[in-house]
């Protein structure tokens, strides 16, 4: 199962314009409403579900943004989708989670950096994404087939078919955690895709490399934990999301490191561009 195969298919609303009044609708999906309508390069927002769920469905943090005693926080959670909902779970004694499940006003933002663009001045410099912005408030999710079905959402969202793999959370563990659900109704998706804009200008003339450097995300060699039994081969879901998006190192899974899987942990290096003395 590909991350884009997750969930079922939703239907796709062409958007309208806005019309006068326009602010006041609270739900948007497959509308514009004035607070989500994408104004700068207007031509970059899309609000239909196909276009938001393949957001949602690609990223893998959500940065959620909430007002507490007149100070706006930004909090970077795992997520994941089930139908037209975003889930998130967290510590029931978590301040982010105890102040969502009261349903105050919340912002859910899901970025993918997909390409750094390099103009021949600085000003057009730019860069490939997707993002979703989703306003709404969270519900707690109190059901016991739902709080299943997210637990196991969580996971595959991660690791796509991990969840068949690994032991359920038993009730303790379901306890322990508070589920929260933010309904995909008021959304909006910007993606710049493409090179730089001054191919037709006059700074085309200088000799200066302009162009796309993609950006992908990668897995690295597995290291198996420490206490992992030998004997025991890297899981299924592991290999094909490694097979999937392998980086450097990673292209000769079976020969490296022991029978555990993996090689031991790497010491934490220190990167050489990042340790200038001024930097
Ligand atoms: C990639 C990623 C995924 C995560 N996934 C989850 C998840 O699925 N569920 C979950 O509950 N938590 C997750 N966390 C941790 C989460 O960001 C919060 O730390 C946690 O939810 C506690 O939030 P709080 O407001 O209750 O914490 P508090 O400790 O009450 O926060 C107090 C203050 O500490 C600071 N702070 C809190 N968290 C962070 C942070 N991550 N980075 C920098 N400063 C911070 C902020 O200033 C915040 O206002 C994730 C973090 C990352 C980076």
């Amino acid at each position: 199962m590909t991350r884009s195969e997750r969930g079922p298919a939703d239907p796709i609303h062409a958007p309208a314009a806005p019309g006068p009044g326009v602010g006041r609708i609270k739900r948007n999906v497959g509308r514009v409403i004035e607070r989500s309508h994408v104004r700068r390069q207007p031509s970059r927002g899309r609000y239909d579900l196909a276009a938001i769920n393949a957001v949602l469905d690609a990223g893998y943090v959500a940065h959620v943004a909430f007002v507490q005693d007149n100070q706006p926080f930004c909090i970077p959670m795992l997520y994941a989708r089930i139908g037209r909902a975003v889930y998130v779970h967290g510590s029931s004694a978590s301040r982010t989670i105890r102040l969502l499940s009261t349903g105050v006003p919340a912002c859910l933002t899901v970025t993918i950096l997909d390409g750094l663009v390099l103009a021949r001045s600085a000003f057009e410099h730019s860069a490939n994404y997707r993002s979703a912005v989703l306003l709404g408030a969270f519900r707690r999710v109190d059901r016991d087939d739902e709080r299943l079905a997210a637990f196991a959402a969580f996971t595959n969202q991660v690791i796509p078919g991990r969840w068949a793999e690994v032991r359920e959370p038993n009730r303790q563990e379901l306890k322990a955690s508070q589920i929260l659900a933010l309904p995909i109704a008021e959304a909006s998706v910007k993606v710049r895709s493409g090179p730089p804009t001054d191919d037709d200008s006059p700074d085309a003339e200088r000799d200066v490399w302009a162009g796309v450097l993609p950006l992908h995300t990668i897995y690295g060699p597995p290291e198996a934990a420490s206490g992992l039994r030998s004997g025991i081969p890297l899981s299924q879901s592991a290999r094909r999301l490694i097979e999937g998006h392998a980086g450097p190192g990673t292209s000769q899974l079976d020969q490296i490191g022991d029978d555990r899987g993996g090689r031991p942990p790497a010491e934490p290096d220190r990167h050489p561009e990042r340790d200038e003395p001024n930097g």
